[in-house]
């Protein structure tokens, strides 16, 4: 580590709205509560506060990461050595005004989500049930069941790492199938969302719909990310890693789940090494066995060691 971790934190506790802290161990912040400390964690409680803390990582040349809710992130044992900025609580919020709808990127999906199925906006009922936040959800271009985030978004608001602020339009980000590279190495501070209108108690009976599914179907009473892996172009890698025989495999307190092959989750205090070691066995064998590469879903945060056989 060859910055002054000293001099950044002084600078950050200078901002009147950020909350500061040091060697703060991210693990309570990732669904799959699971990582080590990171150097500083930063939570700005503006999109102003955002371009200045860019200002001072820049300046001072640290890595920085951006934590979201932390439901689609496998952050390593050793933490990260850096700033985490972290845009949550501290950042979320929304405004409705008929069908539009400015939402801050640390709200989480779901909460947002009720409050439109309430008003009767259609457009995101079926994601209900998404952890993380609307930044994460924008970043990941998250769907469910047909619906993905893109088809809402008007335009999106925040700051590239270079501290430039941006306001891009729909057509401007280049969103895909989970993902929006447009919007790497950047922070998300919000975004605008255009809905359409349908009856109140005929989107609260699909949205229950879509819950009472996803609890049916996802191990929910384990901490996890949610689906590892992508779906591979042609299959679903949940079936993938069942047919290959590894439903139920364990490393560690990591396991390949039951009920859906897709996760692993963290059954019995996980090591990131653990999960890890599971996601590299699980991508060997489905390569050996179906000539299949599996492209990762979670985003892997912090160094990570492959260790033989
Ligand atoms: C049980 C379970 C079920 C899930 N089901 C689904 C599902 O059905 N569909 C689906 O798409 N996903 C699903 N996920 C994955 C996850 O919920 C989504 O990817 C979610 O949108 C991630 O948001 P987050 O705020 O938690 O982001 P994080 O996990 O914190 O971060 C994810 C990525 O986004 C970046 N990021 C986060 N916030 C910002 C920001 N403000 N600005 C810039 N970059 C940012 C991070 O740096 C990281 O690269 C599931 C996860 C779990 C645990």
């Amino acid at each position: 580590m060859n910055f002054d971790p000293a001099s950044v934190v002084s600078q950050f506790t200078k901002l009147a709205d950020a909350e500061v802290k040091t060697d703060e161990i991210l693990a309570p912040y990732t669904s799959y509560q699971i990582g080590g400390p990171t150097t500083i964690w930063v939570a700005p409680e503006t999109a102003e506060a955002v371009g200045r803390i860019l200002e001072i990582v820049n300046a001072a040349h640290i890595p920085l990461f951006i934590l979201g809710r932390g439901s689609n992130l496998l952050v390593s044992d050793k933490g990260w050595q850096g700033v985490t900025l972290y845009v949550g609580e501290n950042l979320s919020g929304w405004t409705i005004d008929d069908r539009d709808a400015s939402v801050l990127a640390g709200t989480l999906l779901t909460d947002f989500i009720h409050i439109a199925v309430a008003n009767g906006l259609a457009g995101m009922e079926l994601m209900a049930g998404i952890p993380g936040g609307v930044g994460g959800a924008l970043r990941m271009n998250a769907g469910a069941f047909g619906q993905e985030i893109e088809s809402v978004t008007v335009s999106v608001k925040g700051f590239r790492f270079d501290g430039s602020p941006f306001d891009a339009a729909r057509n401007e980000i280049d969103f895909d199938y989970r993902r929006a590279p447009a919007l790497e190495n950047a922070v998300i501070t919000s975004a605008c969302f255009r809905f359409n209108r349908e009856q109140i108690p005929v989107l609260k009976q699909r949205m229950q719909e879509i819950l009472a599914l996803r609890a049916r179907k996802q191990p929910l009473e384990y901490p996890s990310c949610g689906s590892v892996f992508k779906r591979p172009p042609g299959y679903y890698a949940g079936a993938l890693i069942e047919e290959a025989g590894l439903k139920g495999e364990r490393i560690g307190g990591a396991m390949v789940s039951e009920k859906h092959s897709g996760f692993i989750l963290n059954v019995d205090n996980a090591a990131a090494a653990d999960v890890y070691a599971l996601i590299r066995r699980i991508e060997d064998t489905v390569l050996k066995s179906f000539g299949v590469r599996l492209d990762r879903e979670v985003k892997l945060i912090g160094e990570f060691e492959d260790t033989p056989g």
